[in-house]
């Protein structure tokens, strides 16, 4: 299949092609995937009042949004939870999220907000299995993973949900992503250094003030 071959050409190149993909910013990763080793943001789980109007589906991009690498590209499957309850990969990699994710979507869903994912990646079925290893497919009511443009995963949301384009919220670490889907009257979140607490905030505040 050519998304394998793709897949296969991103994993085998990736020293090549990575500067030109992602160009991580603050962020200092080590061996393990997703140790953050500066900028934690304070944990608001307990603080922080939802604002009002919440967004009636709150969209997440998936790499270097929840978690810092490209799925298709950075870690190679199959991947496997060891005996301590760490995610890793086939040359033991751990596979971690970015450091306020768990906390966050535990939040969001506690607060009642209905989620959903959106992916753009080469190798969904390795996407699929990381979410079950990490069990987050119980925060996300819909998800639409496969290659193509980030309008349709939107269409298919609007869809299946009913959820009209302006009581969305989208995070997302790609350019291309936030104009494209800005444009149909999604209102996004440019995320550059992973989702975190203050982003969280800014987002559905300004949401709760702009979209009242
Ligand atoms: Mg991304």
């Amino acid at each position: 299949m050519l998304s394998d071959s793709v897949v296969f050409l991103l994993r085998t190149f990736r020293s090549f092609i990575a500067p030109v993909r992602r160009k991580p910013s603050d962020y200092q990763l080590t061996q393990d995937c997703g140790q953050k080793t500066q900028g934690d943001t304070a944990d608001m789980a307990s603080s922080f009042a939802p604002p009002t109007p919440k967004p009636e589906l709150l969209v997440l991009d998936v790499d270097w949004t929840l978690w810092p690498f490209h799925t298709d590209m950075d870690v190679s499957p199959p991947f496997k939870k060891d005996s301590s309850g760490e995610v890793r990969d086939s040359r033991g990699k751990t596979i971690q999220p970015f450091p306020d994710v768990p906390r966050i979507l535990d939040w969001l869903k506690g607060n009642g907000y209905t989620l959903a994912l959106a992916s753009r990646t080469w190798a969904p079925s390795d996407m699929e299995r990381l979410l079950i290893l990490l069990d987050w497919n119980k925060y996300f009511s819909y998800k639409e993973i496969y290659k193509g443009t980030k309008t349709k995963h939107f269409s298919k949301f609007t869809q299946n949900s009913g959820v009209p384009y302006s009581k969305m919220l989208f995070f997302d670490d790609e350019d291309i992503n936030i104009h494209e889907i800005g444009r149909i009257g999604v209102m996004c979140i440019f995320v550059t250094n992973g989702l975190n607490w203050n982003l969280l905030k800014q987002g559905l505040e300004k949401f709760a003030k702009e979209r009242s």
